[in-house]
């Protein structure tokens, strides 16, 4: 790097076009294309834009994060991850932008599509996986969009407002970990402000987290076109903007001849991005210039399987293959499998469900398309009266509904979680004529149910699944594949219930992440709120009994042992999910988090032992006071089930906490002075008759300073000091 001349170096700091980073004929360093990403390949083809208006080379089109993190199964992701890697070097690509690891903060977020869920432990755990598998492959992904872009609306501007320890407990707690135990090679920083500071520009974010806390050993790169003044933002620890700036490279070439800017903070970027460019260099030089289409479309398929859930089921699934079904919804014919914008793949191919049911039958199934375009919106009598016929002929009818692409989207948030009205009219209208309706759902972010649920018998959703996800959801119907996906985000029965509501999306003045901690499950449990679906949900066509829980602690956290058996009448697979909580807890907590999970597949009658280890780290809180991730000492109970409300068996197990000792200051309380056992003697002597025998006195003095006290003591400030300094002696 320092072979290569000033202008070079400074160069290397931003693209050289839409894609493109830039060459350096000096030290015989080509240009490397780097693209979307996250869930397939997007090579354009001519004239390049980042909303995926434009042609793109045909690249596997896998199920967006939104499916596969309803698959529960980092293994899986992995290997989407290594088919992904490969499709990047036979397309030339070193570097995949993705994946978004962004929690769902709220179900209107328009882009939840391409995030995996509203746990910061599950996106962890999935995204480290679908990481580790691209990168296996020599080439590089972006971790995005870091940090605290959890929605659309004014995504380019707006003020993300978080208190520290929502910060590290909820929002950055994903990307700590990708980077920690996979080290992605590059993170990309998001639009969005944080605190005041836009992410681009944020020292605390891109410096002292990232690199110095988490050891991040990659390049920083912008989101398209987030870059304000590149200067700011290499000083704040930034190494390549994209896109290409020309002004903004001029900028760094004044700035450094201003001295405003050092010669050395160039260098240090350019040789980030130097370094993991001859990485994917390397993977890319002798890289076959084809993939194979059939394996991958196999894979976007096995994949598809594992996201769908079955969310009600009164036992109508699975269909026996006589059954006379008719179908009805667009959807079924023109699938809906993947999210509008930046990431939007040109698939190899694209399977529907209409022709895979009526492979599966035999012959080809009465089908109406019941709306007039493939959004799903407009119903037209014609339409509709082919649908009612169509209903009237069937033992079962399959309705597919769901989300247009227009109702979500990169670039914008929604403003309901209804489904189209035209859709839940039509649903009425095919009710009225058949009681045996199943509801099959395509969209990329939860949708309410409430008005159907229980009138249909039952309901799959089929979220967005690729290019391969008609046939697979065609298997769940007749049961060539048993649904074992569970939902990575509740399903409310209202908008209003939503924890984050009235905190989003904000405006002008900023988007205050009010709701804390209590994103998701963990709000809906703390205010007993009821949901259509909880967090973890997914039923099953048979069915699994947990026994024998044991649960023990050790330095390196706790081994959680149980027993699940199969006593159903089918193969199936299960998520085994463990959420933590710690009784009594000092601090605020929300009543329970997931801290591990594992699967199983189990033939019926069969039984396995399942362990899930949870890592001491998962189990520490972050501490505002003491700026440190701290265990806290005590008993901590496990709960492990089959989603967050329905939990199977429970133990608990004692352990140590490393809270710092914190000597006594005259700003300590009473009570936390009494909890010193030093203290208690010198209190009965010193404070005698304030306290003695009168527990409702010393409740009423608890929350009191030491420094208050003094007075009432009858002593001295250096008197009363003398004490503290003795009983902190003691230890
Ligand atoms: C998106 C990123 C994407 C980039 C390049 C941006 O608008 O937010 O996720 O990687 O464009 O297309």
């Amino acid at each position: 790097m320092s072979d290569a001349p000033l202008a070079a170096r400074v160069a290397l700091t931003g693209g050289s076009d839409f894609w493109h980073t830039h060459a350096v004929a000096e030290i015989d360093l080509p240009a490397v294309m780097v693209t979307d990403g996250p869930h397939g390949v997007r090579k354009q083809l001519g004239d390049t834009d980042h909303v995926g208006l434009n042609a793109s080379a045909p690249a596997t089109c896998f199920p967006p994060a939104v499916g596969l993190a309803s698959t529960w199964n980092p293994a899986l992701l992995s290997e989407v991850g290594a088919a992904l890697g490969e499709e990047c070097r036979a397309l030339g690509v070193g570097v995949l932008l993705g994946p978004g690891v962004n929690i769902k903060r709220s179900p209107l977020c328009g882009r939840n599509f391409e995030y995996f869920a509203e746990d910061p432990y599950l996106t962890g755990e999935l995204a480290v996986g679908l990481v580790k598998g691209i990168q296996s492959q020599g080439i590089g992904t972006s971790l995005k969009h870091f940090a605290a872009n959890n929605q659309e609306t004014d995504r380019m501007r707006r003020d993300s407002q978080v208190d520290a320890r929502t910060l590290r407990e909820i929002y950055l707690r994903a990307f700590g970990k990708v980077v920690i135990s996979a080290q992605p090679w590059t993170v990309m920083c998001s639009y969005n402000k944080l605190n005041g500071v836009h992410a681009s520009e944020n020292h605390f974010l891109l410096t002292e987290v990232l690199r110095d806390e988490w050891g991040f050993e990659g390049f920083v790169v912008s989101d398209w076109g987030a870059v304000q003044d590149r200067v700011r933002s290499l000083k704040a620890g930034l190494d390549l903007e994209m896109p290409a700036h020309p002004e903004h490279e001029a900028g760094v070439t004044q700035a450094l001849a201003s001295g405003e800017l050092h010669e050395a903070t160039v260098n240090l970027a350019a040789s980030r991005v130097e370094r993991v460019l001859r990485r994917a260099l390397a993977s890319l030089a002798d890289a076959p210039t084809e993939f194979d289409v059939d394996a991958h479309h196999a894979l976007a398929r096995r994949a598809a399987e594992q996201c769908i859930v079955l969310l009600d089921n009164d036992g109508v699934l699975p269909l026996a293959p006589e059954t006379r079904v008719g179908v009805v919804g667009e959807f079924a014919r023109t699938p809906r499998y993947q999210g509008a914008g930046s990431s939007r793949v040109n698939p190899t191919r694209l399977d529907n469900a209409l022709d895979a049911i009526s492979a599966i039958v035999g012959y080809e199934v009465p089908f109406a398309p019941g709306f007039v375009t493939a959004a799903g919106q407009e119903l037209d009598e014609g339409a509709r009266e082919d649908a009612i016929a169509v209903a009237q002929n069937a033992d079962v009818v399959l309705a597919f509904l769901g989300l247009g692409e227009n109702h979500e989207s990169e670039g914008y948030d929604r403003e309901t979680l209804e489904l189209p009205a035209e859709q839940l009219a039509l649903l009425d209208d095919l009710l009225a004529v058949n009681q045996n309706v199943v509801v099959v759902l395509s969209n990329g972010s939860s949708v309410l149910v409430s008005s159907f649920a229980g009138r249909v018998r039952a309901i799959v959703e089929g979220w967005l699944l690729g290019q391969a996800g008609g046939p697979a959801i065609a298997d769940v119907l007749f049961g060539a594949v048993n649904p074992s996906g569970k939902v990575a985000e509740t399903i409310p029965l209202r908008l209003e219930d939503v924890p984050s509501h009235l905190h989003f999306p904000g405006d002008v003045n900023g988007v205050r992440y009010g709701e804390g901690l209590f994103v998701g499950y963990r709000g809906y449990d703390a205010n007993r709120t009821e949901v259509a679906y909880p967090f973890g949900h997914g039923l099953s066509y048979t069915t699994f009994e947990y026994a024998d829980l044991v649960v023990s602690a050790s330095d390196a956290g706790l081994t959680v042992t149980l027993r699940v058996t199969n006593t159903g009448e089918r193969a199936g697979r299960d998520v085994v999910q463990a959420y933590v909580s710690v009784p009594g807890s000092a601090v605020v907590r929300v009543p329970r988090e997931l801290k591990g999970f594992t699967d199983v597949t189990l033939d019926p009658g069969a039984s396995a032992e399942v362990t899930i280890e949870i890592a001491r780290e998962e189990l520490a809180f972050y501490s505002v006071r003491d700026s440190a991730w701290l265990v806290e000492g005590g008993t901590y109970l496990v709960e492990v089930g089959r989603s967050s409300r329905d939990l199977r068996v429970a133990g608990s197990a004692e352990v140590a906490g490393n809270e710092p000792r914190r000597p006594l200051t005259m700003s300590s309380t009473v009570a936390e002075a009494m909890e010193v056992p030093a203290f208690a003697p010198v209190a009965d002597s010193m404070l005698q008759g304030m306290f003695a025998g009168d527990p409702d006195l010393l409740r009423m003095l608890a929350d009191m300073p030491l420094a208050a006290l003094v007075s009432f003591s009858g002593q001295s400030t250096p008197q009363f000091q003398a004490v503290l300094d003795s009983v902190n002696a003691q230890g």
